[in-house]
């Protein structure tokens, strides 16, 4: 009987170091800095290098990785433990050399990448002497990568790439770009596109703006235009017309770090509604004496509570089963239900702040903010609601009679068969 909800205590002690070094060295970055990906900045490299290298000496960096690169090979629910507190800060994930979307970029790298490749763009992501971005999305559509037109063409043993992407994060700071192309336009659906690698600054390749969205001190996510950007045959990550496969390799984990970041920041919210209610005084007493002040509370813990375990229990059947495909419904879910517990209780302790909630003087409308922004990036949540349903109904047998196979009477004629009429 393997079922246990306890942390053991040596790591719990990597986990309280950790939780006290966020909070006092790593959340007051958030307010001098502007970009944790922004790695030539001077002020970051000043800022940031000294606190990584404290990470290092703990044995706490890219604990994402296995060992045969340079990681702990924690496994899945120990970095979800460890996101939680990494969430609280902006730049939680970099001083730990964990941040989205370089982990998953280095997942498929290790994964696909040949040797060459690995030796110029995995050895530097790793030590985050570089950062990187990952471009599928494009205008004419996110939701539904079929829909995808950006094109390779193989010329004189080069691909020549021409098209559009969208809200590229980090595209302006990359020093490389893990690209989806069609390269076969004819083949099966799911076989027509194929991965390249495109480092920064290879001629042809635009930036034709950075958009930004609420909460974002600068915008981040590149408009992109391939006007006949050429990379040699070895660029291609993965093989021809595997795209989907490889990039399906560095989604799963990806989403349960960042639901357990999202818990941090929902965390936060609740701590904070949590001391003003306590805090403040209205008529005849505190704020948390009043019944509809109580409800607010108990239902926010609550939601906090469920969705830890949904994500603690997906993170265990990772580590289980070994092969995400078999945890597809449960990632789904999971990532399905993070907005709405960010948007939840940062609402409620928006509210229960009253006029000081709505200012610029609170985080809480960045939270709300950040909430719809995790319904999209990585997929709307409707698309990984059907992901759930689909996977729960393939298994379910259907009714050959007229009436359910639970209908009351044939249950009561059933029973009284098994019982006797008696
Ligand atoms: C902050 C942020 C960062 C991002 N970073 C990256 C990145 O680094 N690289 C990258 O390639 N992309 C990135 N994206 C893009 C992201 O993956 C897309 O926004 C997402 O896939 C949705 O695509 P779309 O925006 O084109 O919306 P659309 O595809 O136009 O969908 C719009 C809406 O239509 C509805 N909808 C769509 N499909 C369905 C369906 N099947 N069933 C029911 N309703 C549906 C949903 O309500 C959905 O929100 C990022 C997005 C955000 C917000």
């Amino acid at each position: 009987m393997g079922w246990d909800f306890e942390t053991d205590p040596d790591f719990q002690a990597e986990l309280d170091w950790m939780a006290a070094f966020v909070r006092e060295k790593v959340e007051p970055l958030d307010h001098v800095l502007d970009n944790p990906y922004d790695v030539t900045n001077p002020r970051n490299i000043r800022l940031v290098r000294p606190l990584q290298q404290q990470v290092r000496d703990r044995g706490l960096w890219a604990c994402h990785l296995g060992p045969e690169l340079g990681g702990k090979g924690f496994g899945q629910v120990k970095l979800a433990l460890m996101n939680e507190i990494l969430g609280r800060s902006k730049f939680g994930s970099v001083v730990f050399g964990c941040q989205a979307p370089d982990t998953g970029n280095a997942e498929i790298l290790a994964h696909y990448g040949t040797p060459e490749q690995k030796d110029r763009f995995l050895k530097p992501l790793l030590e985050n002497e570089i950062v990187s971005c990952f471009s599928i999305t494009e205008p004419q559509g996110g939701a539904d990568p079929t829909l995808f037109t950006t094109k390779a063409v193989e010329t004189d043993g080069e691909w020549v790439i021409d098209g559009e992407k969208w809200f590229a994060s980090n595209a302006s700071c990359a020093a490389f770009f893990i690209v989806m192309a069609v390269t076969d336009p004819d083949a099966p659906r799911h076989e027509r596109m194929s991965m390249f690698i495109i480092p920064a600054g290879t001629p042809g390749l635009e930036i034709v703006r950075d958009v930004g969205h609420v909460g974002e001190k600068v915008p981040m996510h590149a408009y992109l235009r391939f006007n006949g950007v050429r990379v040699p045959a070895g660029n291609m990550l993965g093989k021809r017309g595997q795209a989907f496969a490889v990039a399906q390799t560095r989604l799963g984990g990806g989403r349960i770090h960042h639901a357990m970041r999202t818990l941090g920041e929902a965390r936060k919210a609740f701590e904070m509604m949590c001391e003003r209610v306590v805090s403040r005084q209205t008529r005849d007493g505190l704020l948390a004496e009043k019944q509809t002040v109580q409800e607010k509370i108990a239902d926010s813990w609550t939601e906090l509570e469920q969705f830890r375990l949904l994500v603690l229990r997906t993170a265990w059947l990772i580590d289980k089963y070994q092969d995400y495909r078999m945890v597809r419904k449960d990632i789904a879910a999971v990532k399905a239900a993070m907005p709405r517990v960010l948007h939840d209780v940062a609402s409620r302790a928006l509210h229960l702040h009253g006029s000081l909630g709505v200012s610029h003087e609170m985080p809480f409308m960045d939270q709300i903010a950040m909430s719809y922004v995790l319904g999209l990036a990585d997929g709307p949540t409707e698309v990984h609601k059907v992901t759930v349903a689909r996977q729960i109904l393939r298994d379910v047998v259907p009714s050959t009679d007229l009436f359910p196979a639970y209908h009351i009477p044939r249950l009561e004629a059933e029973a009284r068969a098994l019982v006797g009429e008696a």
